[in-house]
């Protein structure tokens, strides 16, 4: 249930890829990114250029790489995959970016973790279409300027609060992902369920959706898992109950937090009065990283009225104190 998606093994991967919306109108929710993203499609398409460079933004889970594969589709085009920690050579790069036919689609997840050598020259190929090669060594090596067919490069960022500013400035397009509602990851855990061809219940579905912390990766993970349990302790139906005991053997509360978050939110409260506290001070004591936590935890915690940021760190609200069962003023910890 690593809402990062880092720590999937490879069957979980697969099924992941086969849950993933292929089209327009299969992708649920984001409308307004959706509506933009259907025009420059279309005018690519008509006029037969490539799609203007594209960033999209946000936690993980929401719908980054899926969009990604979404605009190949739609723009009829190959996609080539790769990510900011992966590349830390030019000369991948170049291999990448001279091997993409006219108007592919060249996809980097974790934009932001390029390392500053590569991500230069990606400024050339990004701008002219043109990059540098180096040919030869020795005493004979030389940069030869080799020209690109026209590309879409789609960057997929956690962080875009970390990327240079030269590199954000390189984005005709820049879209950020919002959280979903329940109403749609209900609809998403039934279109999962479809095709995973485990019957669901109606209301067993928003049950899974209410708790997925607004993030259809998670969502569509508890939905296995919890088909696990209709299938070894109930009849393969997942229903309330069945939904209900999964879900509560997993450890995910009626809010959708998970461990983490839980920790997250007793430690503010136990060990820092509720805060504030700065986020390296609050990493320490979670043995969780800041990036992560910054990442992954924060933003839903803040989105749900859970915590929020101040000049001098995070502190909880009364809603985290009610959540926990605590009462504001009576800290347990030192
Ligand atoms: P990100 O790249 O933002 O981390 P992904 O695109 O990998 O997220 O999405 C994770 C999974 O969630 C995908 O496999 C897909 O099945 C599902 N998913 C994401 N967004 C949607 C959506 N809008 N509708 C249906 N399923 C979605």
């Amino acid at each position: 249930l690593d809402p990062s998606g880092e720590n999937f093994s490879s069957e979980e991967f697969d099924i992941e890829r086969a849950l993933r919306p292929l089209s327009f109108d299969d992708f649920a929710g984001q409308e307004q990114v959706l509506e933009n993203l259907q025009v420059f499609v279309q005018a690519a398409n008509l006029r037969g250029d490539a799609l203007d460079h594209t960033l999209f933004h946000g936690p993980p889970g929401l719908g980054k790489t899926t969009l990604a594969h979404i605009l190949a589709n739609e723009l009829n085009v190959g996609i080539k995959v790769t990510s900011g920690p992966v590349l830390d050579k030019p000369g991948d790069l170049a291999g990448l970016l001279t091997n993409l036919e006219e108007r592919d689609i060249l996809f980097i997840d974790e934009i932001h973790r390029l390392s500053p050598i590569v991500e230069e020259y990606l400024y050339s190929a990004m701008e002219d279409y043109r990059i540098d090669i180096m040919i030869e060594t020795g005493p004979n090596a030389r940069t030869v300027q080799i020209n690109l067919n026209p590309f879409t490069l789609i960057g997929a960022t956690t962080r875009s609060g970390l990327l240079t500013s030269p590199m954000r400035a390189r984005f005709g397009i820049s879209s950020r992902l919002q959280y979903y509602s329940t109403e749609l990851l209900s609809g998403i855990v039934e279109r999962s369920a479809d095709i995973l061809k485990v019957p669901i219940t109606n209301e067993a579905a928003i049950e899974i959706a209410g708790r997925s912390r607004g993030t259809p990766r998670i969502a569509n993970a508890l939905l296995r898992r919890v088909r696990d349990f209709a299938q070894i302790k109930g009849n393969g139906k997942i229903d309330m109950e069945i939904a209900k005991f999964g879900l509560k053997a997993l450890n995910v509360d009626a809010h959708g937090l998970d461990e983490m978050d839980n920790k997250i939110l007793a430690t503010i409260i136990d060990k820092f009065k509720g805060g504030p506290v700065g986020i390296t001070t609050l990493a320490t004591a979670v043995s969780e990283s800041a990036e992560t936590i910054e990442e992954v935890y924060e933003p839903f915690l803040i989105q749900q009225g859970f915590i929020y940021r101040t000049p001098r760190g995070r502190e909880v609200t009364e809603h985290a104190y009610r959540h926990l069962g605590r009462i504001k003023g009576s800290s347990q910890g030192g």
